[in-house]
Protein backbone atom coordinates (compact mmCIF):
# COMPACT_ATOMS: atom_id res chain seq x y z
CA UNK A 1 0.00 0.00 0.00
CA UNK A 2 1.00 3.49 -0.72
CA UNK A 3 0.13 6.22 0.29
CA UNK A 4 0.65 9.90 -1.51
CA UNK A 5 0.43 13.16 -0.84
CA UNK A 6 -2.39 15.16 -1.95
CA UNK A 7 -1.40 17.36 -4.94
CA UNK A 8 -1.23 21.30 -4.37
CA UNK A 9 -1.51 24.61 -6.13
CA UNK A 10 -0.05 27.33 -4.61
CA UNK A 11 -2.42 31.01 -5.23
CA UNK A 12 -0.83 33.97 -5.83
CA UNK A 13 2.56 33.30 -5.26
CA UNK A 14 4.09 36.31 -6.96
CA UNK A 15 2.42 37.97 -3.77
CA UNK A 16 4.40 36.73 -1.18
CA UNK A 17 8.03 35.25 -0.36
CA UNK A 18 9.60 32.83 1.86
CA UNK A 19 12.83 34.65 3.71
CA UNK A 20 15.09 31.90 4.39
CA UNK A 21 14.75 33.46 7.77
CA UNK A 22 11.38 32.02 8.10
CA UNK A 23 8.06 33.12 8.00
CA UNK A 24 6.23 34.39 5.11
CA UNK A 25 6.06 38.26 3.83
CA UNK A 26 4.14 40.14 1.26
CA UNK A 27 5.25 41.78 -1.74
CA UNK A 28 4.29 45.31 -1.95
CA UNK A 29 4.99 48.05 -4.55
CA UNK A 30 5.55 51.70 -3.08
CA UNK A 31 4.68 54.35 -5.22
CA UNK A 32 7.44 57.26 -5.05
CA UNK A 33 4.98 59.96 -6.56
CA UNK A 34 2.53 60.15 -3.95
CA UNK A 35 3.94 57.42 -1.14
CA UNK A 36 1.04 55.13 -1.26
CA UNK A 37 1.45 51.22 -0.93
CA UNK A 38 -0.41 48.46 -2.88
CA UNK A 39 -0.50 44.63 -2.46
CA UNK A 40 -0.86 42.84 -4.50
CA UNK A 41 2.24 44.23 -5.93
CA UNK A 42 1.96 46.13 -9.18
CA UNK A 43 3.63 48.51 -11.73
CA UNK A 44 1.36 51.35 -12.04
CA UNK A 45 0.08 53.64 -9.13
CA UNK A 46 -3.78 53.27 -8.92
CA UNK A 47 -3.84 56.65 -6.89
CA UNK A 48 -1.61 59.00 -9.08
CA UNK A 49 -0.75 56.26 -12.34
CA UNK A 50 2.78 56.46 -12.14
CA UNK A 51 4.97 54.16 -13.34
CA UNK A 52 7.77 55.23 -10.34
CA UNK A 53 7.35 52.10 -8.04
CA UNK A 54 9.60 50.21 -6.13
CA UNK A 55 9.22 46.94 -4.94
CA UNK A 56 9.15 45.93 -1.40
CA UNK A 57 8.11 43.78 1.20
CA UNK A 58 6.12 44.09 4.24
CA UNK A 59 7.33 42.30 7.87
CA UNK A 60 5.73 39.05 8.82
CA UNK A 61 3.59 40.21 11.47
CA UNK A 62 0.21 42.72 11.54
CA UNK A 63 -3.03 43.15 13.35
CA UNK A 64 -6.74 42.12 12.82
CA UNK A 65 -8.27 44.80 11.52
CA UNK A 66 -11.80 43.05 11.06
CA UNK A 67 -13.00 39.67 11.05
CA UNK A 68 -15.88 37.72 9.92
CA UNK A 69 -16.64 33.92 10.53
CA UNK A 70 -17.99 32.52 7.31
CA UNK A 71 -20.35 29.49 7.85
CA UNK A 72 -21.65 29.08 4.22
CA UNK A 73 -18.77 28.29 1.73
CA UNK A 74 -19.20 27.17 -1.21
CA UNK A 75 -17.02 25.59 -4.42
CA UNK A 76 -13.79 25.55 -3.39
CA UNK A 77 -13.87 26.82 -0.07
CA UNK A 78 -14.19 24.87 2.98
CA UNK A 79 -17.89 24.50 4.55
CA UNK A 80 -16.98 26.91 7.77
CA UNK A 81 -13.98 29.46 8.01
CA UNK A 82 -12.56 32.83 9.09
CA UNK A 83 -11.48 35.76 6.98
CA UNK A 84 -9.68 38.67 8.10
CA UNK A 85 -8.63 41.92 6.98
CA UNK A 86 -4.83 42.53 8.59
CA UNK A 87 -3.35 45.90 8.83
CA UNK A 88 0.22 44.81 8.06
CA UNK A 89 3.29 47.71 7.28
CA UNK A 90 1.05 49.90 5.94
CA UNK A 91 -1.14 47.75 3.80
CA UNK A 92 -4.68 46.31 4.71
CA UNK A 93 -5.11 42.44 2.98
CA UNK A 94 -8.18 40.31 3.47
CA UNK A 95 -6.49 36.63 3.87
CA UNK A 96 -8.17 32.94 5.09
CA UNK A 97 -7.44 32.96 9.13
CA UNK A 98 -6.15 30.45 11.80
CA UNK A 99 -9.12 30.59 13.70
CA UNK A 100 -12.41 28.46 14.45
CA UNK A 101 -14.17 32.06 15.44
CA UNK A 102 -13.64 35.64 14.23
CA UNK A 103 -10.70 37.79 15.87
CA UNK A 104 -10.73 40.53 17.92
CA UNK A 105 -9.70 44.18 16.69
CA UNK A 106 -5.71 44.36 17.24
CA UNK A 107 -5.25 40.23 17.85
CA UNK A 108 -1.52 39.87 16.56
CA UNK A 109 -1.29 37.76 13.78
CA UNK A 110 1.77 36.46 11.94
CA UNK A 111 1.60 35.26 8.28
CA UNK A 112 1.64 31.51 7.21
CA UNK A 113 1.55 29.58 4.40
CA UNK A 114 -1.66 27.31 4.68
CA UNK A 115 -4.05 25.24 2.43
CA UNK A 116 -7.26 27.99 1.62
CA UNK A 117 -9.58 25.43 -0.17
CA UNK A 118 -9.71 22.74 -2.22
CA UNK A 119 -10.74 21.95 -5.94
CA UNK A 120 -11.05 19.13 -7.64
CA UNK A 121 -9.03 16.64 -5.02
CA UNK A 122 -6.47 19.76 -5.34
CA UNK A 123 -5.36 21.61 -2.25
CA UNK A 124 -5.03 25.47 -2.77
CA UNK A 125 -2.71 26.48 -0.47
CA UNK A 126 -2.15 30.78 -0.30
CA UNK A 127 -0.91 33.09 2.35
CA UNK A 128 -2.97 33.06 5.78
CA UNK A 129 -3.42 34.91 9.45
CA UNK A 130 -2.52 32.59 12.33
CA UNK A 131 -3.26 34.57 15.57
CA UNK A 132 0.03 35.08 17.74
CA UNK A 133 -0.36 33.37 20.80
CA UNK A 134 3.39 34.36 22.02
CA UNK A 135 2.66 37.98 21.51
CA UNK A 136 -1.33 37.91 22.79
CA UNK A 137 0.36 36.28 25.92
CA UNK A 138 3.16 38.75 26.61
CA UNK A 139 0.38 41.31 26.32
CA UNK A 140 -1.29 40.77 28.81
ZN1 LIG B 1 1.02 57.20 -6.65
Amino acid sequence: MSTSLPDRQYVGEDWYVQPPTGGLQLRVSDCNHCGKRWFPPRFACSSCASHDLTQNRTGNTGIAYASSHVHVGSGAWPKSYVLSYIDIDRVRVLMHTDSDRSLDPDTPVRLVLGRIGTADDVELWSYRAQPDLITQESQR
